[in-house]
């Protein structure tokens, strides 16, 4: 690690108290540019990327609100303005009781470099609460939904800020969202995206970031000759990405065998097929159950559940090509990435953000395997959003195949720059670098045409 790096980093931590994944993720993308410092001293005399790492805004506020029992609660909410260099600010909306200023911190500045790689003109922005949706009902979601609202509509708008789905955040709490903001400001616009399909929303949305995940993958066993016909493939998480992440890998003939949500996950050895992902879907959409009760239905798949003394994740220890992290942050440590190895996966494609931490990272770069990190595989729900965008500012809505052709190319192009970048500075194959280095480039060279601000 050079001294400017390590420099750079012991600022940001002193600066950053207590944000861990924050200062994560700023390692991973530092160590990537330190390639690009060393032939382009500008960007370091211009202090480019000590700009991007302090966000231009960071809004938090009180959600107080009332349940339908008529009890009082209160919740944090924010919104991370974190770059505006090359479009209005973009990024979801997470609700989840672990939500907190560094994890929100970690998210927008990773969603910085993620929007500015899928070629469409987006900043990077991320938002949330820790208010746990987790089996409350219509009401309370929409109560809630409409306090956080009601603080937020001041700060966001389709030329400002335009917040999507996270975590925790759907179809359902985008509606309400759009709702209270439509009531507040007596304006239809496309502030949000994910929204339905009859009041503005993008076909292909749903689906964008799992199905993008999967073409990515298949763009990185198209490297070596390969395709997903037939392999064996791990998932985890059970939510909207990882969904899509299993309907695409059956529209490509692969085998999904694993899914899980936070109590545990399943192992169906048989393969997870058409008809048991719709038990899946409405199982976790419409029900809102927990995974375990896929075995109810289907008996001959396994149930484990998850140990949290455990320091490991029994998920990522079952033979397979392909892994799909599709959950949460932090969900491959060095011994699951290890684990992986030993059992046969070499390609990874991560549809959740940051889902390996430095030393699983380490571990697959070493070894040298297909590794496809988030704020590159999982772009295409973003481009999809900005698709989304284009449609609502044109009034006119593009035909399904069209959208997916589109997502199909962006993350085919997302794939070419990954590429091009880890040849260009030395690194050929390491799809890390080439990630960070093509989305640093652009909003780099933005933010020094448009002067210190
Ligand atoms: P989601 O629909 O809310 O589903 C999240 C899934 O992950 C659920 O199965 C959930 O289980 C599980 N999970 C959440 N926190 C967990 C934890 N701490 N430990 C274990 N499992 C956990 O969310 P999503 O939209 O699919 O997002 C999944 C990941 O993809 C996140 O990292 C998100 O940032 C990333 N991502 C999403 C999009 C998008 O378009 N939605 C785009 C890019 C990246 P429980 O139900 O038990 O909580």
């Amino acid at each position: 690690m050079s001294n400017y790096v390590k420099e750079l980093l012991a600022e940001v931590k002193s600066k950053n108290p207590g944000e861990p994944e924050f200062h994560q993720a700023v390692e991973e993308v530092t160590e990537s540019l330190a390639l690009v410092f060393d032939k382009h001293p500008e960007y370091r005399t211009a202090k480019v990327l000590e700009r991007i790492i302090e966000p231009e805004r960071i809004i938090s506020f009180r959600v107080p609100w009332v349940d339908d029992q008529g009890e009082i609660h209160i919740n944090k909410g924010y919104r991370i303005e974190m770059n505006s260099a090359i479009g209005p600010y973009k990024g979801g909306l997470r609700f989840h009781p672990s939500v907190n200023l560094g994890i929100l911190k970690f998210l927008a500045f990773e969603q910085v470099f993620k929007n500015s790689l899928t070629t469409l003109p987006m900043g990077g922005g991320k938002g949330g609460s820790d208010f746990d949706p987790k089996g409350k009902s219509d009401l309370k979601i929409m109560r809630f939904c409409q306090a956080f609202m009601s603080e937020l509509f001041r700060h966001i708008g389709p030329n400002t800020d335009v917040p999507a789905g996270d975590i925790g955040v759907g179809g359902r709490e985008i509606g309400y969202l759009f709702g209270q903001y439509k009531k507040l400001r007596n304006e239809f616009t496309g502030v949000l995206t994910g929204k339905g399909i009859n009041w503005g929303g993008s076909l292909i949305r749903p689906e964008a970031t799992g199905y993008g995940s999967v073409y990515f993958a298949s763009e990185m066993l198209h490297t070596k000759g390969e395709t997903l016909e037939g392999k064996i493939c791990l998932v985890s998480g059970s939510g909207n990405v990882a969904q899509y992440t299993i309907e695409k890998i059956l529209d490509l003939g692969g085998k999904a065998v694993t899914v899980s949500d936070s109590n545990g996950y399943i192992y169906d050895e048989a393969g997870i097929n058409r008809e048991k992902l719709a038990f899946i879907m409405d199982l976790k959409n419409v029900r809102r159950g927990r995974i375990k009760e896929y075995t109810d239905k289907y008996k001959s798949a396994v149930y484990k559940e998850l140990n949290p003394k455990d320091d490991f994740n029994p998920l990522w220890n079952n033979k397979a090509a392909c892994a799909f992290p599709s959950a949460t942050q932090n969900e491959i440590n060095g011994k699951d990435a290890q684990n992986l190895l030993n059992n046969g996966v070499y390609v990874v494609s991560e549809g959740a953000n940051m889902p390996t931490t430095l030393d699983g990272v380490k571990i697959f770069l070493d070894n040298k395997i297909l590794y496809g990190p988030g704020k590159a595989a999982n772009a295409g729900g973003v481009a999809v959003s900005g698709l989304e965008m284009a449609q609502n500012s044109m009034r006119l809505p593009w035909i399904r195949e069209e959208v997916d052709e589109r997502l199909r190319l962006i993350m085919k192009g997302i794939h070419k720059t990954c590429i091009e970048m880890s040849e260009r500075f030395g690194t050929p194959g390491n799809y890390v670098n080439g990630a960070n280095i093509g989305g640093f480039l652009k909003v780099a060279d933005a933010m020094i045409d448009q002067g210190v601000v």
